[in-house]
Parts: structure tokens; sequence; C-alpha cells
């Protein structure tokens, strides 16, 4: 067993970049103040999609490594809460296959798809899409079953976090702009519907043309999620009834099944959006890794940046 390493943030990054670094032998001690399900990545629609991200190879490879973990993972989807769902992709224009999907494994390679009025093209991908509550309650389990520790507190110096422990890891999303001082991350609001699940509703469905209203209806097991927005800045949890309108007539465009769903929840959550993802090692801080800023991709990017994260603190730390 290498050095003990302390991970500073309980959603899906946090999570994810604890049980790597247990799968590389490290014991590791998790520090949160909040539950998972209490985190923004609960609310997340959590489909495997790189969203708004023109083609990159560093975020493909990362995405690319969550796509096979979590495809892994659909092996057993009670437990796990993920599963392998048809997304189809709609375009206003005919297009080729998107750019993500060229590099992808053949089981996950776009094919040409039917689309409703209004569009000129749909692409069909299967790939893994999370029930986040359960998925992040199975990560959860499987860090404390592996001997992981969790720690119900507030960090406010990582610099003392760091000395004390030898070797941390930040992945505290939005928390970072005041931990580390970070005044490149933002807030960018979104809200999704959590509806009972139409008769016969089987795959996702998305239009992500519009980077402040993407559109998206997701089948889950028990429930489906309609969605969204994504409004930088905006702070407020309250959700007026016509954003709640427009979301429902939006996902109806793609999929009629949904037009007379019945909204259960409205949901809030608060995506930490940066430029880049930062994921890197602190050039003050001797053992400190940051890994934050996943914006509206945290599921799609999980187990690639933890991948890098853990291979930046190595084993010196
Ligand atoms: C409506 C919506 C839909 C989305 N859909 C998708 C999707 O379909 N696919 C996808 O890939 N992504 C999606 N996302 C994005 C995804 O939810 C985020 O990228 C992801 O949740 C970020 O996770 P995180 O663990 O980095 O941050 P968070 O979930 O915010 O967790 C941060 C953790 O750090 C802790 N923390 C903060 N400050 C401190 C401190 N000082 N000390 C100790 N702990 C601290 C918090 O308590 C929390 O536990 C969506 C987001 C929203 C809002």
């Amino acid at each position: 067993m290498t050095a003990p390493v302390t991970v500073v943030g309980g959603g899906v990054t946090g999570l994810t970049t604890a049980l790597e670094l247990q799968d590389r032998g490290r014991a590791v001690t998790l520090l949160t103040p909040e539950l998972p399900h209490h985190t923004t990545s609960v609310v997340a629609a959590a489909i495997w999609h790189p969203f708004f991200q023109r083609p990159d190879p560093l975020y493909l490879r990362r995405a690319t490594t969550a796509l096979h973990r979590l495809t892994a993972l659909a092996a057993d989807p009670a437990a796990s809460g993920v599963r392998v769902r048809t997304l189809t992709e709609f375009f206003p224009t005919a297009t080729q296959a998107p750019w993500w999907t060229r590099e992808l494994p053949e089981r996950h390679r776009a094919r040409p798809a039917d689309c409703p009025p209004g569009y000129a093209s749909a692409w069909a991908v299967p790939v893994p899409v999370a029930d986040a509550a359960r998925y992040l309650a199975h990560l959860a389990e499987r860090f404390a079953a592996r001997g992981g520790r969790i720690e119900h507190r507030q960090v406010s110096d990582l610099a003392a976090e760091a000395a004390r422990t030898g070797a941390v890891v930040n992945c505290t999303g939005y928390g970072s702009a005041a931990l580390a001082g970070d005044r490149s991350l933002s807030l960018v609001r979104g809200v999704v519907l959590r509806c009972a699940k139409p008769e016969g509703l089987h795959g996702c469905w998305i239009d992500d043309g519009d980077p402040r209203r993407p559109t998206y209806v997701v089948e889950r097991e028990h429930d489906a999620v309609l969605g969204g927005t994504a409004d930088p800045g905006l702070v407020a949890t309250a959700v007026p009834e016509e954003t709640v309108a427009d979301i429902l007539a939006r996902c109806a465009r793609l999929v009629p099944a949904v037009a007379d769903a019945r909204v259960l929840e409205v949901r809030v959550g608060f995506r930490p959006a940066r430029g880049t993802v930062r994921v890197e090692r602190d050039p003050y801080i001797p053992g400190l890794v940051h890994n934050y800023g996943h914006g509206g991709a945290g599921f799609t990017l999980s187990w690639g940046c933890a991948a890098d994260a853990a291979d930046l603190l190595g084993t010196t730390h």
C-alpha cells in the first residue's frame, strides 16, 4: 500500500477520483460537508455526451475512458444505476456523424436515424446513461466497501490540508472559486424536470444546438428526465412556470410521447463552468492536484479526469 491520499469533494468527480486512487492501491479519505445526494452531481441528466465541445483530442481521450468504465458498470444496472441507451441527436441541417462518434469503438458507432419535423438529420449512438442518485450511491458504497473513509467537513485551506496529509486531490467543483481562488470559475444554472415515464418510452434524445436551451429527453428505469436550460450567472433557485412550459414544449418537439408527461419534480443545479477543466498539479502547493471545472460534462469526463489526476499525484506524494 502506497501513501494515503485525501480527496476533497463528494460529487461525481470526488467519488470517481477516490475510487481510481483506491484501484491504484492508495488508502483514501474523502472530505465533504455534503452527502453525494446533495451535490450538483445528483441533478444531472447524466448522459455520456460531449456537450458543446469542439474537437479536442484530450477531451475525447478523457471522455472515452469514462465511456468504457461506465459501459462496464452497465453490466449490473440494478446496482450501478448505469444503463446503455440509444441516444439520438437531432440537427437542423444535413450533417455527418458528430465528431466525437468517429473515434468510438464499433459498438458505440453512430448510425443515421429518423428525425421529427423541423430537423434535417439525426444520428443514433448507444451510450451509457446514469440515474445520478443511484450511481452516486453506488460509487459511495464501493468506496466504503474498499475501506474508504468519509469525513463530513468543510475545508478552508488546501495548503494546510496538503501539509497535514501529504497528498490531496481537490474535487470541489464551484467550491474551488473560493478554495483555490479561481476567478475563471462560474456557475451555469440548469433546470430539469423529473417526469412520470410515458408508456413505451425507450431511449434518449437530444438537440444541443442552442447553448442556452439544450433540449433532451432521458428515459430512466422508473421515471424520465426532461431538460433543460443553461443560464450563465443565474443563481435563483425558483423556476418560473414559463420555463417549465418551454422545456415541455421543446421536448415534445423531439419526442411527441412526452407532450403530456406528468411533472413530478422541478430540479435546479449549478454547473461548475470554466474555459477548460483544471486537472493539474498546483504550481505552489506540493502534494496538491486539482480536478474541477467540468461544467456540463462531469459524468462524461469523470473517469478520464480521475485517471489523469491520479497519474499527476503519482506515487511520490
Ligand atoms: C441540469 C444539469 C444537467 C447535467 N447533465 C449532465 C449530463 O447529462 N452529463 C454530464 O456529463 N454532466 C451533466 N451535468 C454536469 C455535471 O452535473 C457536473 O459537471 C458535475 O456534477 C460536477 O461534479 P463535481 O463533483 O465536480 O462537482 P459537485 O457535484 O458540485 O461536487 C462538489 C463537491 O465539493 C464539495 N465542496 C465544495 N467546497 C468544499 C470545501 N470547501 N470543502 C470540502 N468540500 C467542498 C461539495 O460539498 C460537493 O461535495 C449536468 C449538470 C446540470 C446542473
